[in-house]
């Protein structure tokens, strides 16, 4: 990873590990910033991707905005030195203590998600005196073709609001005294490999602008979500700028900002995750390579089906066996890669590609198990940007009962 050795990495932070290149997230933010040159724009990296304050710091520093979906979120972004005037909030479950915070530090946009939450935020916001910046995330109603855990936007879907129902909403809340009613938002799923979906989602948004307007409301912005895919293995995601090529035309000519929350596309392919093999056992039939981490540690596999490439990175040692990789947890769901091809032996650092965007973050402590280090990569430089979790750690905040 630049110009480190994945080994070296493992050997001096321990494993499981999670390792982040800086050069990479930079390159993959870039991508998009060079795609919308000359382009009124705002790219507002998805944090619930990959939340370590060290790569928020790294993207506010490349003047990023960032999509928030919590509080937590929002501390993070704040400590890391973002701006908050381009924070964009999503979130179905925004309660009035998390818009309080939000409209206190001043908040580009709330993407409200439901006529409730509305009401809720007009009301937070009268009682503070401010006005609440607003986008409603409409549900366009379109099959994003990818895993139906990480498809949002068909109807049948928790998130947004009917984009038919969507005119009658936005009047109502332009009727709102401490609702400023600024944009519209989308985000019909995640690891979208085809650029259609994002089509024909952009298609539907701007016949409900045009719509808005006819009714004088005019929108500053348009932001067109997350959700670009990314290769794992063979997929042929679209290109930042292939994705971009294809949308920014249909919205030529218009003056309203450009949106963007892009999450995955910016850190899956810049972070791997480094675990060692225990052991090796064989039941007869199959061979498994036990490892140190597990679906604590990356829950992908286990939750989507997700395949993610596994490679030693240590010398070749003789000829390949075909192997589950799987980890201590006590579930067979326990896996990171199955019949997988390896020249392995007990002892060797393995590593799980493709593992910067929704890894780290979704990790738990199941099992009793710290959870892991991470570390920046930058040139020849490695930083510790998360300790390894102690044993202490594991029962912060726990409590036993009083003696009877
Ligand atoms: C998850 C999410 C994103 C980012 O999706 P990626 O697939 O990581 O690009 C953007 N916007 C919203 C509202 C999200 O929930």
């Amino acid at each position: 990873m630049e110009d480190v050795a994945l080994a070296d990495i493992a050997t001096q932070f321990g494993t499981p590990c999670y390792a982040y290149s800086k050069k990479a997230i930079t390159k993959n933010f870039n991508a998009y910033q060079t795609a919308l040159a000359g382009r009124d724009h705002l790219i507002c990296y998805a944090v619930k991707s990959n939340s370590n304050i060290a790569v928020l710091q790294t993207l506010a520093n490349l003047g990023a905005g960032f999509d928030i979906v919590s509080l937590g979120e929002l501390e993070r972004v704040l400590m890391a030195g973002g701006d908050p005037c381009k924070i964009v909030y999503s979130g179905v479950a925004k309660n009035a203590a998390d818009m309080q915070r939000a409209l206190e530090v001043g908040i580009h946009c709330f993407n409200v998600e439901s006529e409730a939450e509305l009401a809720v935020l007009n009301a937070t916001a009268t009682k503070l005196g401010l006005l609440a910046p607003v986008s409603l995330r409409v549900n366009p109603d379109v099959d994003a073709k990818t895993h139906p855990y990480i498809s949002t936007g068909l109807k049948e879907n928790k998130f947004g609001i009917d984009i038919n129902l969507a005119p009658e909403v936005y009047r109502r809340a332009a009727s709102m005294d401490n609702i400023s009613v600024i944009g519209v938002d989308f985000h019909i799923g995640s690891q979208l490999t085809e650029i259609q979906p994002f089509v024909d989602a952009v298609d539907r948004l701007l016949v409900l602008v045009d719509e808005l307007q006819a009714m004088g409301i005019k929108l500053q912005h348009i932001d067109i979500g997350g959700g670009l895919g990314v290769r794992y293995q063979d997929e042929t995601a679209p290109s930042a700028a292939a994705y971009l090529d294809a949308l920014l035309p249909r919205m030529a000519g218009r003056h309203e900002t450009v949106v963007l929350e892009p999450g995955r596309s910016i850190t899956a392919n810049a972070g791997v995750l480094l675990t060692r093999v225990e052991y090796l056992k064989s039941n007869g039939s199959k061979n498994f390579a036990i490892v140190d981490a597990a679906m604590n540690d990356m829950l992908r596999p286990a939750l989507y089906q997700a395949w993610m490439d596994i490679q030693p990175v240590t010398a070749n040692h003789g000829s390949k066996e075909t192997f589950d990789v799987v980890g201590p947890v006590c579930e067979t769901g326990d896996f990171l890669g199955k019949d997988r091809d390896l020249a392995i032996v007990q002892g060797d650092i393995l590593c799980l590609y493709s593992a910067g965007a929704y890894g780290f973050v979704m990790s738990s402590n199941y099992n009793s198990r710290p959870r892991a280090a991470e570390v920046m990569i930058d040139g020849s430089r490695m930083h510790r940007i998360r300790a390894r979790e102690t044993l202490q750690d594991l029962v912060r905040g726990e409590q036993l009962l009083p003696a009877d």
